[in-house]
């Protein structure tokens, strides 16, 4: 019986670390042990490693960690496609291993051993797709066919040049400071896939994430259905009932059914829970991709709804003052003039501006001393300021679900009425 508990301790322990490395900075694991694990496996443990490396080999040491750190999260890099390919590989290697012994069984034909081969290779074949593939380059040589198929729509994104590139930047288009190269709808750079995600391949991206949740699901199920048909073959129920005298009742035969599984088959009830995890994760990847393929960044929003505000704000008082005036035949200038708002905008500006300085300098001045970010985020997040992005009334280049992964599948710079609409 003690092995069977260290073994759920161990699931347990499992499920928490990579939910909290994966979740742990959603807003419910808010000031949850979960979160302050997350920042533990994020953050913490890298600086605590290079406090380590700075006491024990001093600026050399330090150093070389930050160089490593360097080379492996802000140059483009492959160390995190072997290790999706080892955990791919060996998951599989472990599920062959451990359960093909039992296949054909009860309730699974030989057919699953060649179909999960097949689902595997595509997997792989997706992920290779994604990593390889132009994410959608803004080259001197093509840049005015994304200019034509991305237009400004100077609200949310106005006339602008990459100052690394020296070209012009298409609307939704991002310098890639990774790769070194300004991608047309830029999502994200993907360290898994080292690659950026950008117009012509979110579509193998998604693909990816989709065909990986189901895979899971298949792994997790036909596991599953290896268990059940043990049951059956095994007669385990008739042998509880007929000679350990236990009721034939669920309440009454499900721990010993859950006990004996546990004894007999730990290594295909974990897989089946890391199967599991990683399918809802995947699950939750896919739609969160998905949902906000059309969305802008929340941002400029604010931003631009503050402005409105202000305006109508300065016109009411404006109107009122004015009213105000004609009633009571004052000859006093109105307190609140747009010349006022004005002012206010110009200062409001000026502030932002030496603030914005201010920040800049203090970060160069402590970048030494700066707590670390998390470079592991990289894989899970999209750019900072697309992170806290929302639907956006006006926002032209948001075409509803169905219109954003229709132009997802389809890229608008590769159909041919953008491909003869050269403006240059
Ligand atoms: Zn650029
Ligand atoms: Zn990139």
């Amino acid at each position: 019986m003690e092995v069977q508990w260290v073994l759920v301790c161990h699931g347990c322990l499992t499920l928490l670390i990579v939910v909290s490395f994966l979740c742990g900075n959603w807003p419910i694991f808010q000031n949850t042990p979960i979160q302050r694990i997350h920042h533990f496996i994020t953050v913490g443990a890298y600086d605590y490693f290079l406090r380590f490396a700075m006491f024990a080999f001093g600026n050399r040491g330090r150093d070389a960690v930050l160089s490593v750190e360097y080379h492996c999260c802000d140059r483009p890099n492959p160390v995190l496609q072997v290790i999706y390919l080892a955990i791919i590989g060996v998951t599989y290697y472990f599920v062959v291993k451990s359960s093909f012994i039992y296949v054909p069984g009860y309730y699974l034909s030989e057919v699953h051993r060649y179909t999960s081969f097949l689902a595997v290779g595509v997997g792989v074949l997706l992920f290779l797709l994604t990593s390889f593939s132009d994410p959608g380059t803004v080259k001197a040589e093509n840049f005015s066919q994304y200019m034509v198929a991305y237009p400004y729509d100077n609200i949310l994104y106005k006339e602008k040049e990459c100052p690394t590139c020296k070209i012009p930047k298409p609307a939704r288009s991002k310098h890639c400071s990774i790769c070194d190269r300004c991608v047309a709808r830029f999502d994200h750079h993907c360290g898994w896939m080292n690659n950026c995600i950008g117009e012509k391949n979110t579509r193998y991206f998604l693909a990816f994430l989709l065909w990986h949740f189901l895979l899971c699901l298949y792994g997790a199920a036909v596991l599953g259905l290896i268990l059940a048909g043990r049951l059956k073959e095994l007669k385990v129920i008739y042998i509880l009932t007929v000679y350990y005298e236990i009721d034939y009742s669920f309440s009454s035969l499900a721990p010993h059914v859950i006990q004996w599984l546990v004894g007999s088959y730990n290594t295909q009830i974990l897989l089946m829970v890391f199967l599991a995890v990683v399918s809802l994760l995947l699950a939750g990847f896919f739609g969160y991709h998905a949902h906000l393929s059309g969305k802008v960044s929340f941002i400029d929003k604010w931003d631009k709804a503050l402005e409105k505000f202000m305006e109508h704000e300065a016109l009411l008082q404006h109107c009122i003052s004015e009213v105000h005036r004609y009633v009571t035949g004052s000859s006093q200038l109105p307190t609140f003039k747009w010349q006022d708002y004005k002012n206010w905008k110009r200062k409001l500006n000026e502030a932002r501006a030496s603030a914005a300085a201010l920040k800049a300098r203090i970060s160069g001045m402590t970048g030494e001393r700066k707590p670390p970010r998390s470079k592991w985020k990289a894989f899970f997040q999209r750019s900072p300021l697309e992170d806290v992005e929302v639907v956006v009334e006006d926002n032209i280049y948001d075409r509803g679900l169905f219109g954003n992964l229709y132009e997802i599948a389809f890229p608008l710079s590769s159909r041919s009425s953008f491909l003869g609409g050269k403006s240059d």
